[in-house]
């Protein structure tokens, strides 16, 4: 067993806390800038693959993008002039966190092929163990471990019987050729929806299967010109004038408003939507096939401009009969139909309640994170759980999800746990982690609210728990802000290492 232990760690005082961090994607990048700015330089990012970028390393399908804009999409503090387009290709996006890490001196941190197992709060400490028999201690942990990131697998009959090439749309698998070839999509979601925009053109046939339909809204993606781009280097605040308008638009425009089943602004969405819908498809059957039963933003909506050019191609087909089974030679529906394939994409989605997850951690008293959560995640704030100290997490349960920059929540988060930090760095306290009252207080107002929400208007999402009620941060985006800008200490446990119960 080895130590990965810096030797500053041995010595750690008030003054020299040692940060670990888990998880180098965006929100793990992000922690460890953070940390070097505020002083911090005891740090280590523990990263379970052998690349960072989390989501955007993971995520390679054909057709990937953001749909948040780029200038939106980009940390505030690194804002990038060399985007492509209004909503950057995933490759982009990588190379962008990629060269981030660099040029702030993260990446030299991170050690990669490093997965944490176990995580526990010992002698006032955080013990982490890795799946390769090595360990380290730290005065706090930071749990950067993303959100959607464990592939929800279809449940059907005989999927492993398919003779054909079969993969997650987080999982692709770049050696099979599509060309030419009979490609089956299963699912609606955002994921699909790119996919098969993306590969109709490639594709000898392409069969989607729709369990449900997708409201789509409009989202043209112009090309920055070189103009533009040179623009944005020699006028970096060109830039800043894009992210603050963009920033503005959707806290007012959708954020905000997602939050309100009864705002007028949902019925504008709505009815872009149906407009979307009703001009774009052609034929009146297939229009029908694609209309959803529930109101526009009840799942998360999805954003394209191409996707009904691409489902009306000649090749294209969309099946919304139930699939029956899967079979060596392709898909069974419910009808008795056999749709024959040589590859079929399960963009089926994600398992999203998993968090840190499978990773153990163990709290104060040896509490059980996995037991606390056993009827679903929650965090105080969406980032502190009571009993344990020194733990945060980033983009966790009840954070804000639908449609806004996961990047801007990030920064909100780590910009709080910061000061929460420095209860400790001060010497005002050892440990601090979110009061049991206080959670409960957030709890029960989180699910009051969620019930207003457009999510629980009556469709079923990634975004409703085991209950049927929303998870995600159920108030308005302007509201997180001002809850992110200082700590409430009141609703925190702050105690002396060592201290009773
Ligand atoms: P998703 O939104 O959860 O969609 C999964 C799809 O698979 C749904 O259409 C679902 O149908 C279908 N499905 C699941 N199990 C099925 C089964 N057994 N039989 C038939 N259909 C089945 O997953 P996703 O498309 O990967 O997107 C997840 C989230 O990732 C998005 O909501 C978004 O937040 C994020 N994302 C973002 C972007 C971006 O551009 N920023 C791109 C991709 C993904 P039902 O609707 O009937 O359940």
């Amino acid at each position: 067993m080895t130590t990965e232990q810096s030797p500053a760690s041995a010595t750690s005082t008030r003054g020299d806390l040692r940060f670990l961090i888990i998880g180098a994607g965006m929100a793990g990048i992000l922690s460890a800038i953070k940390l070097s700015e505020a002083g911090f330089g005891d740090y280590v990012l523990y990263e379970k693959a052998d690349r960072l970028g989390g989501t955007w390393r993971e995520n390679t399908y054909p057709g990937i993008a953001c749909d948040v804009p780029s200038h939106f999409y980009s940390y505030s503090f690194a804002l990038n002039p060399q985007w492509s387009h209004r909503f950057a290709p995933g490759s982009e996006i990588q190379a962008y966190f990629e060269d981030v890490a660099r040029r702030y001196g993260v990446a030299s941190r991170i050690r990669y092929g490093k997965q944490v197992t176990r995580c526990a709060f010992e002698d006032g400490r955080w013990k982490i163990e890795l799946a390769d028999g090595s360990t380290d201690t730290g005065d706090f942990v930071i749990a950067a471990t993303g959100v959607l990131h464990h592939p929800a697998y279809p449940d059907i009959e005989g999927l492993g019987s398919f003779q054909g090439a079969s993969f997650h749309s987080a999982r692709w698998n770049h050696e099979v050729s599509l060309a030419g070839k009979r490609v089956g999509v299963i699912g609606t979601g955002s994921s699909a929806i790119q996919i098969v925009s993306a590969i109709v053109d490639e594709v000898g046939e392409l069969t989607l299967f729709q369990r449900t339909p997708q409201w789509i809204a409009p989202a043209a993606n112009p090309a920055y010109s070189d103009e533009e781009k040179t623009g944005f280097r020699k006028r970096p605040e060109a830039m800043q004038a894009i992210r603050a308008e963009v920033s503005r638009a959707f806290t007012q425009g959708f954020a905000n408003v997602l939050v309100d089943a009864e705002s007028p602004v949902l019925k504008l969405i709505h009815d872009t939507c149906v407009m979307n819908l009703e001009n774009s498809v052609k034929d009146p059957a297939l229009r029908e096939k694609l209309r959803p039963s529930y109101r526009a933003a009840c799942k998360r909506l999805v954003m394209s401009e191409d996707f009904y050019d691409a489902i009306q191609r000649p090749n294209a087909k969309l099946v919304t009969e139930a699939i029956e089974r899967v079979e060596q030679s392709g898909v069974r529906t419910r009808d008795g139909c056999l749709h024959e394939l040589d590859v079929l994409v399960l963009a089926t989605g994600f398992h999203v309640d998993r968090f840190v997850r499978p990773m153990q951690v163990i709290g104060r008293n040896a509490t059980v994170l996995d037991q606390v959560w056993k009827n679903g995640p929650f965090a105080h704030l969406a980032l502190s759980v009571p009993g344990f100290p020194n733990f945060f997490l980033l983009n966790g349960p009840n954070s804000p999800v639908g449609n806004f920059s996961l990047i801007d929540v990030a920064e909100l988060q780590c910009a709080y746990i910061l000061q929460l930090v420095e209860q400790v760095r001060s010497g005002a306290s050892d440990e601090v982690c979110a009061s049991q009252v206080a959670m409960e207080r957030f709890d029960a107002e989180r699910k009051q609210a969620a019930k207003a929400t457009i999510w629980n208007s009556g469709c079923k999402s990634w975004y409703l728990d085991r209950n049927g009620l929303p998870t995600a941060w159920p108030w308005t985006f302007d509201r997180f802000r001002h809850e992110m800008r200082e700590p409430q200490l009141d609703d925190y446990e702050m105690r002396r290492r060592g201290a009773p119960a």
